[in-house]
């Protein structure tokens, strides 16, 4: 099988196809740590792409509560499993392996599903990723376990110890916002016996070609983040699609002259949690150095963003904050090796992280490059760490500048909201 490099795991991996990669790359940073799980997101892609027969529990963005939650129901856990079966007691990261810009992570030492699919299933096997066919019960019921916490009074939750790791906590849970991650080495891709699911060159992003597709349902068993989906009336199996018109600039109202703009899911999100983008590919498929494009710094740079189960092999493009109160151990095994490094950073930001951070939701262009314009020292706060040490945080009112894909000024924003007291006189109804 051939072989590919996956820089989240910091070594190649067996793949059914070639690597090939796109000139641009579809991907995005979640901030786990503001979501408020108002499902605005789900709803209005629920309402833009999937809202026809056949799409009821099709939900292509879905925020669920974790540790218990999950659409469908158990889906990580489920996975988990499959590849631990298939590599007892080996799923581990080395953690002394060497780190680099390109292996930030040390490296991955287990199974991903492409490999354990090798080892568990003969050449002639339809199979060519480890994978499982949710049931129908596990299809219902979307948001089960909303708001269900774990710890405290409630008990710890097994293998993963205490209850939660701020003290002002004693019980935790958090909220997982989830979509298609436009995988760089996708498991629905590698799995369709049809040649019906491909990856666009232009941007990345991973579509399901209808005419071609013809409903085996491999891409809905291979998915180990159970985006691909089935439906029964047109007997094919539909996802996520990036809301492609958006990303190509073709909404005449929000792109007149062609800019490129972010996703339903991402443009709605009360929270201000999400922010999109395209990051660049170069030549031998790494990302290149682009410091000034936000997402390639939290990312590449900073490492503040972490991918979703990175050991499952697929290199997805979807990256989050992690958690502050979440145990560690629960965290690592959902976002890897750099969950430690990652809080630290986002718990006490450094000026250059905090301006980035205001760059979210701040427009609904995709920002293809951030520039700071320094400001005064406003402030020092005395922070509390996760591990309840002290540090002091130096607050400047920066003022933080994004421009579009043509290099156009989009944004423009300083660190320190701006207050405007209001003239009592002229509003009747100020208090
Ligand atoms: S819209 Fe934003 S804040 Fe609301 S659930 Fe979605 S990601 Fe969370
Ligand atoms: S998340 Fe699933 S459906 Fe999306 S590209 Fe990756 S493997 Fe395919």
């Amino acid at each position: 099988m051939p072989q590919v490099y996956n820089w989240q795991l910091g070594r190649k991996m067996s793949y059914p196809y070639d690597e090939a990669h796109p000139r641009l790359q579809f991907a995005f940073v979640f901030n786990t740590n503001r979501c408020i799980a108002c499902q605005t997101c789900t709803m209005a892609c629920k309402s833009t792409w999937t809202f026809s027969r056949g799409q009821e529990y099709m939900w292509w963005n879905n925020v669920e509560t974790k540790p218990f939650g999950g659409y469908p129901h158990n889906w990580d856990a489920k996975i988990l499993n499959l590849l631990d079966k298939a590599n007892p007691g080996g799923q581990r990261w080395n953690d002394k392996a060497e780190k680099s810009h390109e292996a930030p992570f040390g490296a991955f030492d287990g199974k991903t599903i492409f490999e354990a699919a090798e080892k568990h299933y003969d050449e002639q096997s339809a199979q060519r990723v480890l994978g499982y066919l949710p049931t129908d019960q596990e299809w219902s019921a979307p948001n089960i376990f909303e708001d269900n916490a774990r710890g405290g009074q409630w008990g710890s939750l097994g293998q993963f110890g205490q209850s939660t790791q701020l003290p002002e906590h004693k019980v935790w849970f958090f909220y997982l916002q989830r979509l298609c991650n436009h995988c760089t080495y996708p498991g629905c891709l590698a799995a369709c016996p049809r040649q019906a699911i491909y990856k666009r060159p232009e941007d990345g992003i991973v579509l399901i070609d209808q005419n071609r597709c013809n409903g085996y349902r491999k891409c809905v068993e291979a998915c180990p983040y159970k985006k691909a989906m089935y439906r029964t009336t047109t007997r094919t199996s539909e996802k996520c699609v990036g809301c492609y018109p958006r990303i190509e600039g073709k909404d005449p109202e929000l792109s007149p002259n062609g800019e490129p703009v972010e996703t339903r899911c991402m443009s709605v999100c009360v929270g201000k949690i999400r922010m999109q983008g395209l990051v660049k590919i170069d030549e031998s498929g790494r990302w290149a150095s682009d410091p000034t494009n936000p997402l390639y710094y939290l990312i590449r740079e900073r490492q503040v963003a972490l991918p979703l189960y990175p050991q499952f092999g697929t290199e997805p493009n979807g990256y989050y904050i992690p958690p502050r109160w979440v145990p560690r151990a629960y965290l690592t095994q959902m976002f890897g090796p750099g969950v430690q490094s990652a809080i630290e950073q986002y718990s006490c930001p450094d000026r250059d992280l905090l301006a980035v951070l205001q760059l979210f939701r701040a427009t609904q262009q995709i920002i293809f490059r951030y520039d700071v314009v320094k400001g005064p020292k406003v402030a020092e706060i005395e922070v509390t760490m996760p591990d309840g040490s002290s540090r002091v945080q130096e607050i400047y009112n920066d003022t933080v500048l994004g421009y579009n894909k043509f290099g156009v000024e989009v944004v423009r924003t300083t660190v320190e909201e701006p207050v405007f007291e209001r003239d009592a006189a002229l509003h009747a109804n100020s208090i």
